[in-house]
């Protein structure tokens, strides 16, 4: 998962484009399972049960608070683990004190579902696994001793058996989302590490190094910090193509790409700017210490080498600094490290060069 993809507030989990959110889906099963509650309330009342009445409108009174408390709190741990309490114990009391005939039984059909998408594959598993040895063991001759359920034996057993399946088919579909929306995550995450870097160099490509930059720029209009950027072109590459095939070029381009990311700090940004350009962009930076590090990097470029056959082929580069300046656009500044780098080039390459109107080390 990198930095930019959605995720839920407490929780960390990445949130998947289309996908229902936890919290939202709880929210609504509240919203519609109050009404139902405080219906059955009501006929349980006409029907002189006075203890299942007063029990489902508690009920409801505590989902409604459960949701409430997650507006107050956004806690969604707090949420789901609230609302599972909730509605195992009202299951476990229609099941149990078997109301309207013993047919609120059938509610245990909604309760896999929900807890499968709603908690961890293993809190399902531990649920469901929960609720019908809990079933079984009511339906037995202890559960007989204890509650007398009104189910007669054919009635048991197809509850069982059918709600045994609901569960399993729950477990297998629930696991097949969970394997499709990891894969998605993945899936999204290296699009969006190809659309963001370089494939040869895997430093950040043009589109991001603007980002990036744009980004950079924002902050310093905000808070006036300062930033410096460095614009760097391999010298007579061409000729190192010419002399021992783009294949070593290629291994030149990274060896620079390679040198970057050894003398760059965390926050920098190192991008591959054009075929042997670079641009690294750098925060909080003077242009003294910009200058100072072109330096280093120039410096440590002009000493490696790639070998070819025994042989070192080695490289020079030539970088242009600018810093930003009140008032200017980020336009500006790339044309003014331009000229730098196009001043360090007629100087006769391999040097570093600041703009004209920068204030050198
Ligand atoms: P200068 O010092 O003035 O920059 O001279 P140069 O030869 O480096 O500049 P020029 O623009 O003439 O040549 C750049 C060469 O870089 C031409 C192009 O074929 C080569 N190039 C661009 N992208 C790649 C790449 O990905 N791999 C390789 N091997 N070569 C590349
Ligand atoms: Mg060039
Ligand atoms: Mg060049």
């Amino acid at each position: 998962m990198n930095r930019d993809t959605p995720t839920t507030p407490d929780t960390g989990e990445c949130r998947v484009p289309g996908e229902i959110p936890v919290p939202i889906l709880i929210n609504w099963l509240t919203a519609a399972a109050i009404p139902l509650l405080v219906f059955f309330a009501w006929r349980s009342g006409l029907q002189g049960d006075w203890i299942t009445s007063p029990l489902l409108l508690t009920v409801a009174v505590l989902l409604a608070f459960n949701s409430v408390l997650y507006w107050t709190l956004e806690n969604i741990t707090l949420l789901r683990r609230g609302f599972l309490i909730l509605i195992t114990v009202l299951f476990t009391y229609l099941a149990v004190q078997g109301p309207e005939n013993g047919a609120a039984i059938l509610w245990l059909f909604a309760y896999p579902p929900i807890v499968f998408y709603i908690h961890d594959a293993r809190t399902g598993v531990i649920a469901c696994a929960g609720g019908f040895i809990g079933l079984v063991l009511l339906f037995s001759p202890v559960g007989d001793a204890l509650f007398a359920p009104a189910h007669d034996p054919s009635f048991r057993l197809l509850m069982l058996a059918a709600l045994g399946f609901e569960m399993f088919t729950c477990f297998v579909l629930d696991q097949s989302r969970r394997r499709a929306r990891q894969e998605l995550i993945s899936l999204a995450s290296k699009f969006e590490y190809a659309a963001k870097h370089d494939t040869l160099t895997g430093l950040a490509n043009r589109r991001e190094a603007v980002a990036q930059l744009e980004q950079e720029f924002a902050r310093y209009r905000r808070n006036a910090r300062t930033f410096a950027i460095l614009l760097m072109d391999i010298d007579l590459f061409k000729s190192v193509n010419d002399t021992h095939g783009h294949h070593i070029g290629d291994q030149v381009i990274v060896l620079v790409a390679q040198t970057l990311r050894d003398q760059c700090r965390k926050i920098d940004t190192m991008a591959r700017w054009g075929g042997e350009e670079y641009l690294v962009v750098l925060p909080e930076t003077e242009t003294g210490e910009a200058l100072q590090m072109a330096e280093r990097i120039r410096k440590q470029i002009a000493t490696s080498s790639v070998d070819v056959d025994g042989q070192p082929v080695a490289a020079t580069i030539s970088v242009g600094v600018a810093s930003i300046h009140p008032s200017e656009s980020i336009d500006g500044l790339l044309q003014r490290a331009d000229e730098a780098l196009y001043k360090a080039k007629s100087l006769g390459r391999n040097r570093v060069c600041a703009h004209e109107a920068e204030a050198p080390a």
